[in-house]
């Protein structure tokens, strides 16, 4: 039982056990034991709560869908159906193209009736082909670093460049508009024996990708970059609403008491996350301040680490009147529930809950 190697505030191992298995206490040396009476239980590793659903159980076990790290794409309120239908069929292989119709047993001789040079293929079709090579480096020429897209996952990195919400729609529209494009090209000129060049399916691209643009409501932004970009798609500027500006005045907490704001801050694609911590007393006098980076989390688990943060070091200081004030509902919560907090951080806030009840303590918030 972990009781009976958990004395007081620190594990207490005996030397013979160390000896044998000399990684054990680094191991274990940032695990915390809260002094209250906790049932053990399993976790789902991969869960927020520790619970193991069937949808946890279902992702472990699944393969990994192709188009895993496209996100909203093709799927977009704003793409038509009709558009994104091509794009998924393309990244689950499922378009009829000749070589497609040969794994499945057709036999018959093929060729582009895009350049009339090549047999056809996906690959070929939608990226290689001199026909297509033209629209795709149109379209790279819109684009502030003229990057070249050779296939897919040259697609995903430039939606996934830091565009404002209206630019990444049309960006996203303006791919899913190419790939229709292309097969309906083919398709006519297989089928119909009609030509069109290059240049006119540019023109239709051009012009779905202003529509799109011009009636999503998505916000755009003051960058450059954007501005630039829409204007060449000739997408009216919609600019974002002016933020209303909120005073927050600090109160002093009385006299004897401590007072701890808390907040983070998540940024980037990644939702890289940090937190901080400053305590005053009730004269504003600066007493500690903390700040942890915490690597990829929600901004709630963030915010439960800067309290942490505060009431550990509030008990290093052996602190007993504390006031902790914090923008995030969720954190006052988690001292009513439990049960809310990241089965990854349990632990650590049952020791800090623990230290809560025995001083005087309150949280609010703003
Ligand atoms: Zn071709």
């Amino acid at each position: 039982m972990v009781r009976d190697w958990w004395i007081g505030d620190a594990w207490s191992i005996k030397d013979s056990i160390l000896q044998a298995l000399p990684t054990l206490l680094p191991l274990i040396a940032g695990v915390s034991i809260p002094d209250a009476e906790v049932d053990d239980c399993f976790v789902g590793k991969n869960a927020k709560d520790g619970q193991l659903t069937l949808k946890e159980a279902y992702n472990s076990i699944a393969k990994p869908r192709p188009c895993v790290n496209l996100r909203s794409f093709p799927w977009d309120i704003d793409t038509p159906p009709a558009h994104s239908m091509i794009v998924w069929r393309f990244i689950h292989n499922k378009l009829p193209t000749d070589e497609n119709l040969r794994i499945k047993g057709f036999s018959f001789p093929s060729l582009c009736s895009l350049c009339n040079t090549c047999s056809e293929s996906s690959p070929h079709l939608f990226f290689e082909c001199s026909f297509v090579r033209k629209i795709w480096n149109w379209f790279a020429g819109t684009l502030k670093d003229n990057r070249l897209i050779y296939n897919l996952e040259d697609c995903r990195k430039i939606m996934e460049q830091p565009w404002c919400p209206r630019a990444k729609v049309v960006v996203q529209a303006s791919i899913a508009c190419i790939f229709h494009q292309i097969w309906t090209t083919r398709n006519k000129n297989r089928f119909e024996d009609k030509t069109a060049s290059w240049k006119t399916r540019v023109g239709l691209v051009n012009a779905h990708a202003k529509i799109v643009g011009d009636n999503s409501r998505r916000g755009s932004n003051s960058a450059m970059t954007n501005f630039v970009f829409h204007k060449k798609f000739g997408v009216q500027i919609h600019p974002k609403k002016p933020v209303v500006a909120k005073e927050v005045l600090w109160s002093p907490p009385l006299a004897g008491w401590l007072k701890c704001n808390i907040d983070e801050v998540v940024s980037g694609n990644h939702k890289l996350a940090a937190c901080g911590v400053l305590c005053r007393d009730h004269q504003a006098n600066h007493i500690f301040s903390l700040c942890d980076f915490i690597g990829s989390e929600a901004p709630e688990v963030a915010e439960l680490m800067a309290v942490i943060l505060a009431i550990e070091e509030a008990k290093r200081r052996n602190i007993t009147n504390l006031w902790l004030e914090t923008d995030c509902i969720f954190v006052v919560n988690a001292f009513k529930n439990r049960s809310m907090v990241s089965w990854k951080l349990r632990s650590r806030w049952l020791v800090c809950w623990d230290y809560s009840i025995r001083i005087n303590f309150m949280v609010t918030h703003i």
